[in-house]
């Protein structure tokens, strides 16, 4: 496969051709499939796709607790395969958070440190430093049995971050909070990992907790990565159709190719419009392509002439801060454009109505496959 992610930053984790394979004979089962991904020190990493994908075999991999099939896991340029979990300068933190109950948080956090043999006063200090950074000062004493879901949280981070290991791994650990709770942890484990420097490597299958947390994000399916790029890049450039339709609402489009352009290139659609669409990295598109849209990369527009596009309203949705709009278009099915509502400017749209759909170019991202 393709060296994805490569890029400035020194490596804190690099995967080479990583593959792992449950069972054997006929019941061989591929949950992660010839992956190469450098991660960089300091970075916060998000592997982010559906359930099964193979995102958490890939975190275990990482921390030991499975060993790869075939290909090579290095940590700052060392191989670590032959490392037991404990001897990795790898933490993790488990959606459960694995708490001991009868323990105070104090106690919780310590435990790690005390496992290895630390000094008392080193203990007792790098405590106190957790429970700070974690804002648990006062509930230092409280049984862990005896604190909320987003405290016991917190305390699973702090226990994890105290012997200071070089990356942290996370799996969903948000997904047993609330929404309001998990909105506030998502700021919080930001705080954290831009405080301490370490390497965050976090699981999810959530693409808006993705989106808002990561420095990068890598989209798997199926145990591969098909894309790795800044939040901005995977949600503006989906390069294929699965990421731009597990991250954000997809349009979907049938284009020809009319000549490439550096960069991008030039597109015709099915109603003769010609606009610039962006291009996956290493692509040279030719011929018919499928093209992408986002919704709030568009306008309804009421002559139906004017737009790229003309279509029949079928139904408007409004939400607050924005209104959906739905055509259904002659050829390419249902079209839905998002249009933030302003005060004053009350669209005078009506289901039925035929209209036009601009599309601003550069706004249509071609897809590879
Ligand atoms: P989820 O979000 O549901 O946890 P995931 O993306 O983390 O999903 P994995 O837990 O990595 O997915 O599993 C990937 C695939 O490998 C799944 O199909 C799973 O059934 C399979 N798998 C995982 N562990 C084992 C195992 N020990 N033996 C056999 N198959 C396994």
């Amino acid at each position: 496969a393709a060296r994805l992610g490569t890029g400035q930053g020194a490596v804190a984790i690099a995967l080479k051709g990583v593959s792992k394979v449950f069972g054997s004979g006929a019941d061989a089962f591929k949950a992660v499939d010839d992956v190469s991904v450098d991660i960089r020190q300091n970075e916060f990493f998000t592997l982010l796709g559906p359930s099964g994908c193979g995102k958490t075999t890939l975190l275990r991999l990482i921390a030991g607790f499975e060993h790869p099939t075939s290909g090579e896991i290095r940590l700052k340029g060392k191989d670590i395969s032959p490392l037991p979990p404990f001897d990795r300068p790898v933490n993790t933190v488990f959606q459960s958070y694995a708490l001991f109950p009868h323990m105070t948080v104090a106690q919780n956090i310590a435990f790690g440190l005390e496992m290895l043999r630390r000094p008392k006063s080193e203990v007792q200090e790098t405590v106190d430093r957790m429970l700070k950074l974690v804002r648990m000062e006062q509930l230092a004493n409280r049984r862990t049995s005896q604190i909320s879901g987003g405290q016991q949280q917190r305390v699973a981070l702090a226990r994890a971050l105290a012997p200071q290991p070089e990356v942290l791994l996370l799996d969903e650990p948000l997904s047993a909070l609330d929404y309001k709770l998990r909105k506030e942890m998502q700021i919080e484990l930001k705080r954290l990992q831009s405080e301490t420097g370490i390497t965050f490597i976090f699981v999810t299958h959530d693409q808006e907790e993705a989106l808002t947390m990561s420095d990068r994000i890598a989209v798997m399916s199926e145990g591969n990565i098909l894309q790795i790029g800044s939040p901005r890049e995977i949600y503006d450039h989906p390069a294929q159709r699965f990421v731009a339709d597990f991250i954000g609402e997809s349009n979907f489009l049938k284009a020809e190719v009319v000549r490439p352009l550096d960069p991008g290139a030039e597109i015709r659609l099915p109603s003769g419009a010609t606009l610039t669409a962006g291009v996956p990295e290493g692509m040279r598109p030719a011929g018919s392509v499928t093209v992408v849209v986002r919704p709030e990369h568009a306008r309804v527009v009421a002559d139906p002439a004017a737009g790229a596009l003309r279509g029949r309203l079928t139904n408007i949705v409004y939400f607050g801060t924005d209104t959906h709009y739905h055509v259904e278009l002659p050829q390419d099915g249902e079209f839905i454009v998002r249009m933030q509502n302003q005060r004053g400017s009350e669209a005078s749209f009506e289901t039925g109505d035929e209209v036009g759909i601009e599309i601003g170019d550069g706004a249509p991202q071609v897809l590879k496959d």
